[in-house]
């Protein structure tokens, strides 16, 4: 198709525009929402039209530079930034075997010497880069904008398998190497699956979730996430080795994870034998691959090839396509979320996809049913590109059956029948009925009763019965159950009963920010609860707490903010909070567990405001350990106003005006010595 200059000068800023939204998405967010392949398409299309009006190229183009991950210098995350002593670069790369053959023959011209390849599989996780020196990891630091990364060391550290230090008889003491940080597909399930029972938004996959994690405030929330690494790329200041693949055998020895996988190949017959073999076997494996690196061995090779701006002339990947599959939509399913929220489920005709057999895939919500046209009895692709839940790509119009039917989101709540509502910034729909829609409330008790909540021995069969015999309406019914009420639940015994009844009690010594969580308040997952326990020490302040208040708390957006006030403003949920609160359950964080290690801040209102080197949470439990008291805003009774970078502007003049002092990490740090 012949297109002229002024379209192609629109086309080519229109994908740019694209390009950089789609990027922003995937490194920032980590929510991507195409598939690599299409946005593999649109970066080829770009890639053409600038090559074809070479006029309208500029160096600001992402055909030139590699996707950047740093984060935002507005957003609350964040690190602090190291440039890198040498770039850190992405990868050229193909789904064509044809185009490799073509690289092989660029690589053929350009070195006159023999050469060989090595055959790493391509994890699906995130660069690092690792410095040691003097045999001790320094620093970790993410790839960035490849020029300038995050430092993310405190991170990394919980990573088991990166040695933080080296034998003592290790001679090449002071080295980079870099790897991928990635998670395996067991602990990315684990996660998802906690993030679906707490509402929480789901990892669309494995790189995405390692990405987020990485870029976590909290390191013992990392430390959770089961992440792991292997490592890939040895830079030493000197030569020290000749061949990468040498390199790589060296970290082996002093202890790095390096993959068992990587084959030296000398010639592109066995490159392509390497790639037919890991496209199936892959599959197998606990950790994500997207492919296949193919890189040129020797160094003097690797030096004598060069680099462009945005990848090494010497390697290159071959991306391996999600694997599809076909198949009809028999019906569509809405269900009803603990909090309201409404997902429509297709049914599928069961079929067989990257090993396990799908019966159901969900459709997220109207947006997505109506962007992807569906219609019931359509046959649709379903792709697992990645993604744990498989996901419907699109539908195969040319199967499409006379008068197929759209399938019509329901107006009202398909369990308790009350209007749906749809805020304008939402894409889902919401039954508001949270006090009265059975769903709703069995789903809460579960929460409530959940491992990482209260942790009573009630799973879905429990919660059933109990709801269906009509012993439990509210949370604080739990509470005052009677163990004649459960010896009359269906196969119960005196054993059973006295277990259930022991759970219940061990709950009550449940910490405040576990409490708070068990609530199911909306938007507020595990860490949150445990930013606002920690911030405000008790349910009395929080549910006291301004809107502006709520906004000063690490990690607490708007979203979160109205929802705690919209929680706080329903009668039925405080007097439930009150009967829990006689029942013994706390509602208060437990200072006895603090160590008082001095008395230097007794008698003393300090309010911690900004960004610090250590985060304010940990700040403030320093403060309580000095006797200090922390205080959410400024009054004549605040001793010092602590102030990091970035404090709250209006903190900062209301101190002034009150003539209270401000201080620094650094004073502060010498007043408590
Ligand atoms: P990439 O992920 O395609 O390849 C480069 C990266 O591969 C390196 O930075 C390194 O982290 C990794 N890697 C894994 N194993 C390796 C090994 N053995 N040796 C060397 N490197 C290895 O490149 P990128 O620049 O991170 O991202 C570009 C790609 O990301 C795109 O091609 C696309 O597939 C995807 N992407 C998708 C979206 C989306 O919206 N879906 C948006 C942006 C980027």
């Amino acid at each position: 198709m012949k297109i002229s200059k002024e379209q192609a000068r629109e086309k080519i800023s229109l994908l740019k525009r694209e390009i950089e939204e789609h990027n922003r998405r995937y490194y920032i967010d980590n929510k991507p929402s195409v598939s690599d392949f299409e946005y593999d398409l649109l970066m080829q299309e770009l890639q053409f039209l600038e090559s074809k009006f070479p006029q309208f190229f500029s160096h600001d183009s992402p055909t030139v530079r590699v996707g950047s991950d740093l984060s935002l210098q507005n957003s609350k995350k964040e690190f602090v930034q190291v440039t890198h002593k040498h770039p850190m670069l992405s990868l050229s790369n193909t789904y064509d075997k044809l185009e490799l053959e073509a690289f092989n023959e660029r690589i053929k011209k350009s070195i006159d010497s023999d050469f060989n390849y090595v055959c790493e599989l391509k994890i699906d996780g995130t660069a690092i880069s690792l410095t040691y020196s003097n045999n001790r990891l320094l620093r970790a630091v993410t790839r960035g904008d490849g020029n300038t990364g995050d430092d993310v060391t405190s991170n990394i550290i919980n990573i088991s398998s990166i040695p933080k230090t080296l034998p003592a008889s290790n001679q090449v003491k002071d080295f980079e190497i870099r790897g991928e940080i990635f998670m395996p597909w067991s602990s990315f399930d684990s996660l998802n699956s906690e993030r679906e029972l707490n509402e929480e938004p789901l990892f669309a996959n494995p790189r995405n979730a390692a990405a987020g994690s990485l870029k976590l405030l909290d390191s013992s929330e990392v430390a959770k996430r089961g992440l792991n690494a292997i490592l890939y790329h040895v830079i030493t200041d000197y030569p020290i080795f000749t061949t990468h693949y040498e390199s790589l055998q060296w970290a082996k020895e002093c202890g790095f994870p390096v993959s068992e996988h990587i084959i030296l190949c000398h010639n592109l017959d066995s490159v392509f034998e390497y790639l037919e073999n890991w496209d199936v076997k892959r599959k197998t494996l606990d950790y994500p691959t997207d492919g296949v690196v193919i890189k040129v061995n020797e160094f003097v090779n690797q030096k004598a090839l060069g680099i462009t701006s945005k990848s090494p002339k010497w390697a290159t990947a071959y991306k391996f396509k999600a694997e599809q599959a076909l198949t009809r939509i028999v019906s569509v399913d809405y269900q009803v979320g603990r909090t309201g929220a409404v997902t429509p489920v297709a049914n599928l005709e069961p079929v067989l996809l990257s090993g396990t057999t799908v019966k159901r895939a969900s459709l997220h919500n109207t947006d997505q049913m109506q962007l992807l046209d569906i219609h019931i009895g359509d046959y649709v692709y379903i792709e697992k590109g990645g993604e744990i839940i498989p996901k419907i790509t699109s539908v195969e119009l040319s199967k499409r059956v006379a008068n197929a039917e759209r399938p019509l989101f329901p107006e009202y709540c398909p369990d308790c029948n009350s209007k749906l509502y749809r805020a304008d910034d939402e894409a889902k729909y919401y039954c508001l009925n949270s006090l009265h829609c059975p769903t709703q409330i069995k789903g809460k008790f579960l929460h409530f009763a959940g491992r990482k909540a209260m942790n009573i021995l009630a799973g879905e069969a429990t919660i059933e019965q109990l709801y269906a015999l009509g012993y439990i309406k509210k949370l604080s019914d739990l509470y005052i159950l009677s163990k004649e009420q459960l010896l009359t639940l269906e196969g119960w015994k005196e054993r059973s009963a006295d277990r259930f009844i022991e759970s219940l009690n061990i709950s009550k010594k449940t910490p405040f920010q576990k409490v708070l969580f068990a609530l199911g308040i909306r938007h507020i997952g595990e860490t949150t609860a445990k930013s606002l326990a920690a911030h405000f020490s008790s349910i009395a302040n929080l549910m006291g707490a301004s809107r502006d208040q709520l906004l000063e708390v690490e990690d607490i957006g708007e979203t979160v903010a109205d929802s705690i006030i919209a929680y706080f403003s329903e009668k039925e949920n405080i007097s439930v909070i009150e009967d829990l609160k006689n029942s013994g359950l706390l509602f208060e964080t437990d200072n006895e567990n603090i160590d008082i290690k001095s008395d230097k801040l007794q008698g003393m209102n300090i309010v911690v405001s900004g960004n610090f080197s250590i985060s304010r949470e940990e700040l403030k439990k320093i403060i309580e350990s000095h006797s200090g008291k922390n205080l959410s805003s400024v009054t004549s009774n605040t001793t010092y106003l602590l102030a990091g970078e970035k404090a709250g502007p209006s903190k900062l003049d209301k101190a002034k005006k009150l003539k209270i002092a401000i201080i620094d990490e650094e004073v502060f740090f010498k007043i408590i010595k």
